[in-house]
C-alpha cells in the first residue's frame, strides 16, 4: 500500500514528489509518457515571469510571486541551471504605454523589482527593438530555466530517496475503497494528487463528475541556432493583451533563442504538431523586433497550455472525495508557479492527513556531467579518468560518450533518444540529430542491454518500475 500516489510526472507532479522524498512516507508517481516533462512542461517559453500580470487576488498571482521567489535556491540545491535574465514589457505607441501603467502600478503593489525605461535607453540595452517601440518596462527578476532539467533533477532526487517511478503506465480506473484508492485494479494508496495537466479532468471523471473541463491552447515556437553575440540579451515581451502575454523573444540557458507562443484552441488535447500559427508568431514578433535572423531556425515545435474553464488553478483536496487532491489547470505561469504549489499541496493539503518523520540522511542527486563548460585542463583530467568522455558524439553541442553513459545510468535515467536529448543535448544542434542519433541509439541499447531495433524516440509499451533502474537493467 503506498502512502500517496502522483499522477502525472510534469513539473508539478515532480516537485510535490521531491517534497515528499523529504519525509518518510511511500510515494508513486504514475506516468502515461515514456519520460517525466513529456506534456506541457516539455514544451513552453521556458520562464521564470516576475508575477507582473496575473489577475489580482488569483492563486495564478499569488503562486507566480512565491515561485519566482524560490526559483535561484531551488535551482542551486537540484544543481540544475537558472539564469537570472531579465525581461522588458515593450510598448510601441501611446495606447500601449498606457497599459503599461497597469503593469508598472502591479509591479509596485507586488514589491517586484521594475525600471521604466524611454525608447534611448531601451535601444542601448536591446538595440534589435523595432522602430516602433517607445516605451519599455524592465523587470530584472524574470528568469530562464530548463523546465524538463529541473523536472528530471527533482525526480531523480526525489528516487534516491526512495520515491518509486513507473512510466508507460496510464492511469484507467480508479476506485474508492473504505479508506484506500485502488487503481488500475492492481494498486493501492491512501491518497491520490492529480497532476495529470491537460487530462486532470479525464482523471477526476474516474472518480466523479468533474467539476471543472480541461482544454488544450496551442503555442508554436521558432528555435534560433546559438548566435554568435546575442540577438537579445533579455526576454522581450510585447504588452499583454486579454489574450496572454503575446509573442515573445526568449533566449534560453543554452544560448538559442526561441520565438513564441500564439495561443490556439486546440480540440485534440495531444495534438502538438505545428501548423500556421508559426505564420502569426513570425508577423507578431516582426512588430517588437527588427533583424531577426529567421535564417537562423534550426527546429520548430509546439506546446498545449492545460486550459481550465474556472479561470485560475485549481488547488483543493476533493470537496466529495476525502484523500483526492486537485492540482489541475496548471496553465501559465504554471512553471513559474510550480515550486509554490508543491510546497503548499505538501505542506497544507498532505502532510496533516499523516504520522511521518523528516528524513535524517537525505541524499542529493550529482549534476549531470557537462564538459561544454570545462576549461583543456579540466577536459584533460577527466579524459585520463574515463576515456568515453574525449569521444565526441555531438559535435553541434559538443557531447561526449561519457555524458551520454552518465544521464543512462542514474535514478530517472534517459531510455529513449528523446530522452538523452532532453538531458544532455545531443540532436539540439543544428543538425538536429542527423550525425548524433544512429550513435546515440547504439550506446542506449549497449547500455541498456537492447538490441538497436528496440530503441525508440519515444519509447512506448513497456512499464517500467523505475526505482531500481539501474539495477533491474
Ligand atoms: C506554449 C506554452 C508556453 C508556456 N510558457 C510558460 C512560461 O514561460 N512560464 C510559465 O510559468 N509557464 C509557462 N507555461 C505553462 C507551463 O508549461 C505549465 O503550467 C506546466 O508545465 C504544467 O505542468 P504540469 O506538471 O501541471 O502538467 P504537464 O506538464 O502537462 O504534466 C502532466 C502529466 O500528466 C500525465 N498524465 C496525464 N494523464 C495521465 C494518466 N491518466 N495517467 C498517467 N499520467 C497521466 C501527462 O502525460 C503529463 O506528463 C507554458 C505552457 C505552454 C503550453
Amino acid at each position: 500500500m503506498f502512502d500517496i500516489t502522483i499522477i502525472g510526472a510534469g513539473i508539478t507532479g515532480s516537485l510535490i514528489a521531491h517534497r515528499l522524498s523529504k519525509s518518510d512516507l511511500k510515494v508513486l508517481v504514475l506516468e502515461k509518457e515514456s519520460d517525466v516533462a513529456e506534456g506541457a512542461t516539455g514544451a513552453n517559453s521556458a520562464m521564470v515571469h516576475s508575477g507582473h500580470d496575473p489577475k489580482p487576488g488569483t492563486l495564478k498571482c499569488k503562486y507566480n510571486l512565491e515561485g519566482n521567489r524560490m526559483y535561484p535556491d531551488l535551482c542551486k540545491q537540484l544543481q540544475v541551471a537558472y539564469n537570472p535574465i531579465g525581461a522588458f514589457v515593450v510598448a510601441c505607441g501611446k495606447q500601449e504605454e498606457e497599459k503599461l501603467e497597469t503593469l508598472i502600478k502591479q509591479c509596485e503593489e507586488r514589491k517586484i523589482p521594475f525600471e521604466v525605461l524611454d525608447r534611448e535607453k531601451a535601444i542601448a540595452a536591446e538595440p534589435n527593438l523595432s522602430d516602433d517601440v517607445t516605451k519599455a518596462l524592465s523587470l530584472p527578476s524574470t528568469g530562464i530555466i530548463t523546465p524538463w532539467e529541473v523536472t528530471i533533477a527533482a525526480m531523480e532526487e526525489a528516487m534516491l530517496n526512495g520515491t518509486e517511478l513507473k512510466l508507460n503506465y496510464e492511469v484507467k480506473k480508479i476506485e474508492k475503497k473504505d479508506d484506500f484508492f485502488l487503481i488500475n485494479d492492481e494498486i493501492e494508496t491512501k491518497l491520490i494528487i492529480n497532476c495529470a495537466g491537460a487530462h486532470c479532468d479525464d482523471v477526476t471523471n474516474l472518480l466523479r463528475e468533474s467539476p471543472y473541463k480541461v482544454t488544450t491552447r496551442k503555442g508554436e515556437y521558432f528555435v534560433l541556432d546559438h548566435l554568435n553575440g546575442s540577438f537579445v540579451n533579455h526576454v522581450i515581451y510585447p504588452t499583454p493583451t486579454e489574450k496572454g502575454k503575446g509573442v515573445l523573444a526568449v533566449p534560453t540557458v543554452h544560448g538559442n533563442v526561441m520565438l513564441g507562443p500564439n495561443s490556439d484552441d486546440c480540440d485534440d488535447k495531444d495534438d502538438d504538431a505545428t501548423g500556421t500559427g508559426l505564420d502569426f508568431v513570425r508577423s507578431r514578433v516582426s512588430k517588437t523586433l527588427k533583424n531577426i535572423p529567421f535564417h537562423k531556425m534550426i527546429h520548430t515545435f509546439a506546446g498545449l497550455r492545460p486550459h481550465i474553464d474556472l479561470g485560475d488553478f485549481y488547488i483543493r483536496e476533493d470537496d466529495q472525495i476525502a484523500g483526492f487532491v486537485h492540482v489541475a489547470g496548471i496553465e501559465s505561469p504554471g512553471l513559474s508557479a510550480a515550486p509554490a504549489i508543491a510546497k503548499d499541496v505538501v505542506d497544507n493539503i498532505v502532510l496533516p492527513k499523516f504520522d511521518y518523520k523528516e528524513k535524517e540522511n537525505y541524499i542529493r542527486r550529482k549534476p549531470f556531467i557537462n564538459t561544454f563548460d570545462m576549461s583543456d585542463e579540466e577536459l584533460n583530467e577527466l579524459i585520463q579518468k574515463d576515456p568515453d568522455f574525449g569521444k565526441m558524439i555531438c559535435r553541434c553541442e559538443k557531447v561526449s560518450m561519457g555524458q551520454i553513459k552518465d544521464v543512462i545510468n542514474r535514478k530517472c535515467g534517459a531510455r529513449t533518444i528523446k530522452g538523452v536529448k532532453m538531458r544532455c543535448r545531443p540532436g539540439m544542434g543544428r543538425c538536429q540529430g542527423g550525425f548524433c542519433e544512429p550513435e546515440v541509439v547504439k550506446i542506449l541499447a549497449e547500455q541498456l542491454h537492447k538490441d538497436v531495433k528496440e530503441i525508440e524516440l519515444n519509447e512506448k509499451g513497456s512499464n517500467v518500475f523505475m526505482s531500481n533502474a539501474k539495477e533491474d537493467l
